[in-house]
């Protein structure tokens, strides 16, 4: 991480667990342990029933809400979907775009992107994610792969915006599986989505970027996937159901600074 150049976010991915009157019963607990001290973002995207528990349960505090997907447009026939105002209006500031789980579920990169764009037009900070299979990684093409999704999902991003934009480096095969890549493979590929961005944006975009890494991260192995220098904030999935690890990884990203 780069704290002089970039914030840091820490990020829970709550994915398909917990009910609204749980979420309430999480903050009460988190908000008792949560640091005073400001050297990170706190962020936690949850299931969108329970956004307005969340939101309620956080007002006094300063850990951001934010949702698991959105609609690109802006209201219409679109049954269970939910647009990006409407997450505004329900008080969240981040939501996740283009989650391995979601393109599994056959999300394509112009959606990613068009909702990219409808994020940040609301005023929320979208966390795009990009990755590779263990596939991909094996026969040699995760940068190629990953240069081709940043692109797709950047394209039309204004200047002035991109620093809005949170990316999340998850290799897919490391999603809940416990297998984390090392800080050396994260800070691999992170380094290489800051080299496509600053190609896109120039180098002080670049440089003002906030890259996170996912994948298994948790409160035995983030303070060394944090202490790399491209990696400034993680996207964490399993870990940030439990409040005591989630604290323990935002402990983590108390680091020197750079
Ligand atoms: C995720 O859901 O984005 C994630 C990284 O999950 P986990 O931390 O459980 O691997």
């Amino acid at each position: 991480m780069n704290r002089k150049y970039r914030k840091t976010l820490i990020a829970g991915n709550w994915k398909m667990n917990k009910t609204p009157s749980e979420t309430k019963a999480f903050m009460t607990e988190l908000k008792a342990i949560l640091p005073r001290g400001r050297w990170c973002d706190i962020a936690l995207c949850v299931p969108s029933v329970c956004i307005p528990a969340a939101v309620r349960a956080t007002r006094d505090t300063r850990v951001g809400i934010g949702a698991e997907n959105c609609n690109a447009n802006a209201s219409g026939a679109y049954t269970g979907e939910i647009s990006t105002s409407m997450l505004v209006d329900a008080g969240c500031k981040y939501v996740i775009i283009g989650h391995s789980e979601r393109r599994e579920m056959g999300e394509t990169d112009a959606e990613v992107n068009a909702k990219t764009l409808a994020a940040l037009n609301a005023g929320l900070i979208p966390i795009v994610c990009c990755g590779e299979t263990l596939e991909q990684r094996e026969s040699g093409i995760t940068e190629e792969w990953i240069t081709m999704q940043i692109k797709l999902a950047l394209a039309g991003i204004s200047e002035d915006k991109i620093r809005k934009v949170v990316i999340a480096y998850e290799p897919i095969w490391a999603i809940g599986t416990g297998k984390t890549a090392t800080p050396e493979q994260a800070e691999e590929v992170c380094q290489h989505i800051r080299t496509v961005v600053r190609k896109l944006f120039g180098s002080k975009n670049a440089r003002a970027t906030t890259i996170l890494y996912g994948g298994s991260m948790n409160d035995k192995n983030a303070y060394e996937l944090l202490a790399q220098p491209d990696i400034d904030g993680g996207l964490i999935g399993g870990a940030s159901l439990v409040p005591e690890k989630f604290v323990k990884i935002i402990e983590d990203a108390n680091q020197p600074t750079t």
